[in-house]
């Protein structure tokens, strides 16, 4: 089974423009609209504060990129974890 991935980021304004990197979610079937969105990497959104990507755009969070299960990592050879 494959989790559902959203790649977003946060808009402008609502944090440093140094802190809008592209953030990976998982996404539960299950949970359609979720109140709050948890990144990889331990960051929380609420509605109205990510623009979401069709594909990833601009500076990852790189700790979004080493923890979510999608390309990028599972390719990493095993001793980079
Ligand atoms: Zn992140």
């Amino acid at each position: 089974m494959t989790a559902r991935l959203i790649i977003a980021r946060p808009l402008p304004g609502t944090v440093g423009e140094t802190r809008r990197v592209v953030h990976v979610f998982p996404l539960s079937p299950e949970e359609t609209a979720p109140e709050r969105l948890t990144a990889y990497c331990g960051e929380t959104f609420g509605p109205g504060e990510l623009e979401l990507l069709d594909r990833p755009v601009g500076m990852p969070c790189v700790t979004c990129l080493r923890r979510s299960p999608g390309p990028g990592t599972a390719e990493l050879p095993a001793g980079e974890r």
